[in-house]
């Protein structure tokens, strides 16, 4: 029988997800029998997660970090939702998040009986700080931001909701499961060394191009961390903070190794050159009559008719739309330029008689 191959990168173009860096391809196939969620016993493994979470405190103006590498952003957001839950104690939680939250956190609610209060944002796709402060009370656990937006890429005002978050008691969420790699590299104010926060997701198997599965959970204060421990009688190590139990060391491996790589030449490369894709790509929707939004991060957005749309996906472009049906186009380390001119072209072909500027 014929070995099955993955799919190649050539027309990914809606995917958080790319082709991890060698070395983190590498480091993913030593460390492939490896259990982080045993420390005590997988100790090798264990002290490459340590090195990761200090890149990660490094990134994001963290000096003691406190986390774990988990399986990505949705198990992160959980358990930035659990932790604060168990932490407050009370009896009627919720926690509140500008609409263009992630769908993790949906899941989080589900699973941990928790409130979730979605809120409006602003014109610009921001979360709208008055009708946060508007939806918290005295039960708020969590308020959240995100610090690169899945569908617009946008980054929320995170000093201002802070502030909310904080004048009621409650945690504050910073989700830059896609951003936080390219942000270091922009004058957003979005991290531990911006405003008081309290904890973050950041996922290494998005921009930081490390294998899946690796996510990243950090926290401020190791008391937050500690509200997610338990006692795990027969294995050698004794508590364990992770949501799921074996967990892999592939991730984790790679994760430090891509990062030590890295951090920050290589991600800042990454990031000028497909920042300017994105700004490129956009000029090219607007000139082409598309009333495209402004990347603020390597991220266009497009509206585009359906005809089009499906015509592009039968040509093999791997391509995806927001909620509110705009075209996404995610630039990720693998989208060239010269891909982008291609699907440009394709959609040259398919556009049915738009306004040319010439
Ligand atoms: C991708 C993403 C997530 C979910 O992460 P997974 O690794 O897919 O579980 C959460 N939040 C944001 C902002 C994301 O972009």
């Amino acid at each position: 029988m014929q070995r099955a191959a993955p799919q190649s990168f050539d027309r990914v173009l809606s995917s958080m997800c790319t082709q991890p860096h060698p070395v983190a391809r590498e480091a993913a196939a030593r460390f492939v029998a490896t259990n982080p969620g045993d420390p005590a016993t997988y100790q090798t493994v264990a002290a490459l997660e340590e090195d990761a979470l200090a890149y990660l405190g490094e990134m994001t103006g963290l000096s003691t970090p406190h986390g774990y590498i988990a399986s990505g952003g949705t198990e992160a957001n959980i358990q930035a939702i659990r932790a604060a839950r168990n932490h407050a104690r009370d009896d009627d939680p919720n926690v509140v998040a500008p609409e263009s939250i992630h769908f993790s956190f949906q899941k989080a609610a589900d699973v941990l009986g928790v409130e979730l209060r979605t809120v409006p944002v602003d014109v610009d796709y921001r979360a709208n700080v008055d009708a946060v402060r508007e939806a918290v009370d005295d039960h708020t656990i969590l308020v959240a931001g995100v610090a690169g937006t899945t569908e617009f890429g946008r980054v929320d005002p995170i000093p201002e909701l802070t502030t909310v978050a904080h004048d009621v008691g409650a945690l504050m969420h910073v989700d830059a499961a896609w951003g936080g790699f390219v942000l270091p590299f922009t004058d957003h104010e979005w991290s531990f060394a911006h405003a008081p926060i309290d904890s973050m997701t950041i996922d290494p198997h998005k921009f930081g191009q490390a294998v899946v599965p690796a996510g990243g959970l950090l926290f401020r204060d190791k008391e937050i961390l500690d509200a997610l421990a338990i006692d795990t009688p027969y294995l050698e190590s004794t508590s364990q903070a992770s949501l799921t139990g074996t967990r892999s060391g592939a991730g984790v491996a790679s994760a430090a190794a891509a990062m030590r790589e890295l951090w920050p030449a290589g991600y800042r490369e990454a990031y000028e050159t497909q920042q300017a894709n994105a700004e490129w790509f956009y000029k090219e929707l607007v000139a082409r009559g598309y009333d495209a939004v402004e990347p603020e991060l390597p991220l266009v957005a497009a509206p585009l008719p359906d005809s089009e749309f499906a015509s592009l996906r039968d040509l093999g472009w791997r391509i995806s739309r927001t909620a509110s049906g705009e075209l996404r186009v995610v630039c990720m380390p693998h989208v060239s330029r010269e891909s982008l001119r291609a699907f440009l072209s394709d959609l040259d072909d398919v556009g049915s008689g738009r306004p040319q500027l010439y």
